[in-house]
């Protein structure tokens, strides 16, 4: 499927200190050309345009030989700026596969903003299953408190990214900076597993077949 990328927006007004896309100088474009029904947005934190409600819908009702157009919004949108009214228009203008992070530490409040969240996006009409939390490791949050992080987003069934940190976002490979080489692949297996048990509906094949592998060669 042919996808047509655009950028709105540039940089991101909130500067997380491990993040290279977080600038003071956040820049806003006009809506380009719309060429295809499936559009990519490369922003880095699209929601925090000024006028953002107004560009979902401007973008929703934009149509190419009478067909609708679905978006996607690539880096994911930041918690801070969802509402329910922003969350409706997005499901309403057909933005699909809506991501969130949940960088910071395991603790009542930072669990609170993610579960807003969820609920905004739902109550929107957003199925769990096609939302995704990004989850930041090989940084200063431990592994166990990440896999407390990943223990609440099961029991609310919703899929996660691991973001692994790297200092060289340029270096398509990743340093153990923070948490340990084995630390580094628990979490991604566990990630992996978190997934097929989120789509397979609590039972991963998978899983299955390694374990009886397991019992039929000991
Ligand atoms: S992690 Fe997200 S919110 Fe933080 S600076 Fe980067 S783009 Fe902005």
């Amino acid at each position: 499927m042919q996808k047509q990328i655009i950028k709105l927006s540039e940089g991101c007004p909130y500067s997380c200190a491990f993040c290279f896309n977080g600038k003071k100088d956040f820049k806003e474009y006009p809506i380009p050309k719309i060429k295809l029904n499936n559009v990519i947005l490369h922003d880095d934190a699209f929601l925090s345009k000024e006028n953002a409600l107004k560009v979902i819908e401007e973008l929703g009702a934009k149509r190419i030989n009478d067909k609708v157009i679905y978006y996607e919004i690539l880096q994911g949108i930041n918690k801070k700026d969802l509402t329910q009214e922003i969350a409706n228009a997005l499901y309403k203008n057909r933005f699909k596969k809506i991501r969130f992070a949940w960088d910071g530490s395991y603790s009542k409040n930072n669990m609170y903003k993610v579960l807003d969240c969820i609920k905004f996006l739902t109550k929107a009409g957003y199925n769990k299953k096609s939302l995704m939390c990004y989850i930041l490791s090989n940084y200063y949050v431990s592994l166990p408190e990440s896999m407390f992080k990943l223990d609440s987003l099961k029991v609310k069934n919703i899929p996660v990214c691991n973001c692994r940190y790297k200092k060289n976002y340029l270096d398509p490979k990743v340093y153990p900076e923070h948490w340990t080489v084995q630390e580094i692949d628990y979490f991604k297996e566990r990630c992996r597993w978190h997934n097929q048990l989120i789509k397979f509906d609590g039972f991963d094949s998978e899983i299955a077949k390694r374990l009886l592998h397991l019992r039929n060669t000991t």
